[in-house]
């Protein structure tokens, strides 16, 4: 099957209507909660290849804010039943989030001030509380000596702790930290899993997030640092994949604003450059509303 695009997950998702080979199910027909998450689940790839960046980007771009708002609707419709975190299982709009996590275009929204990306605000929170519910089943799981090591990167989890981690820390910086309920959820699961976890990578993001709430955050030796420090810091560093020069005084992409050159040539030349691994700029160049 070919590979979706941008709106053919906003169409599978509900956020936009239309027709796209991957809905199989019938006009007028019921949608169920679980369908939706099944149809969604066949439209993801992992790892994600360079044209996934393209079509990642371009959803961002369009439909992130629908996307954050149909998240917050699903947990402020549990949050106030007996036993909320049982009631929020297999919400593609979470699984969404936590897909586009380290998308330029998604840090772009979280450090936004428009009013459209206003709701984002509460997105760590949204995430945390997730975090929890995917807790309670990997728990044991987590703790547990397996004989061979998974690709940590396809573990749901792991790829749910790095999205949470990015969240606090954009968010916290806008004066937005996790409230203190769904802290206090999280925190024994981050606690427990730093120090007891047999996965490596795992015990690492959840001491960053538990340093991270608590202000004593430093970064761990195992993560993923390159990544994480260049959209965790919020410095500029030039785009331009083969440079690495940091300044306070890059220039910024006019168009989609999500990246920023030390100089018109290697602004020029990212444009064009599709690399093994990276799209060319102009492909992932969108403007946003937010
Ligand atoms: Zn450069
Ligand atoms: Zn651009």
């Amino acid at each position: 099957m070919a590979t979706p695009s941008a709106e053919d997950i906003a169409i599978v998702l509900g956020l936009s209507t239309g027709e796209s080979s991957f809905v199989n199910w019938k006009p007028g027909e019921t949608v169920t909660r679980l369908k939706r998450y099944e149809t969604f689940q066949d439209c993801l790839y992992y790892p994600p290849n360079r044209e996934q960046l393209v079509v990642r980007s371009e959803f961002c771009a369009k439909y992130l804010p629908a996307t954050v708002a149909h998240l917050l609707d699903e947990l402020a419709k549990h949050i106030d039943s007996p036993n909320p975190i049982s009631r929020m299982e297999s919400d593609p709009f979470f699984d969404m989030v936590v897909i586009v996590h380290s998308n330029p275009v998604f840090i772009k929204y979280l450090n936004s001030r428009k009013e459209i990306a206003g709701p984002g605000k509460d997105l760590a929170e949204a995430l945390a509380l997730n975090v929890v519910v995917l807790g309670r089943k990997y728990d044991p799981i987590l703790l547990v000596q397996q004989s061979e090591e998974d690709q940590v990167d396809q573990i749901p989890l792991y790829v749910a702790l790095k999205a949470l981690l990015v969240a606090i820390c954009i968010l916290s910086k806008h004066g937005r930290p996790i409230p203190p309920i769904a802290q206090k959820q999280l925190l024994p699961y981050m606690h427990r899993w730093g120090s007891q976890a047999h996965i490596e990578e795992i015990r690492d993001i959840c001491l960053d997030i538990s340093g991270a709430l608590t202000d004593s955050w430093v970064f761990s030796e195992g993560t993923d640092i390159h990544d994480m420090r260049k959209i965790l810091t919020g410095r500029k560093y030039c785009g331009f994949p083969e440079c690495d020069s940091l300044s306070e005084t890059l220039r910024t992409c006019k168009r989609c604003q999500t990246v920023s050159y030390c100089s018109v040539e290697h602004q020029r030349a990212h444009w064009t450059l599709d690399s093994k691994t990276l799209p060319a700029h102009k492909r992932v160049c969108f403007r946003t509303e937010f």
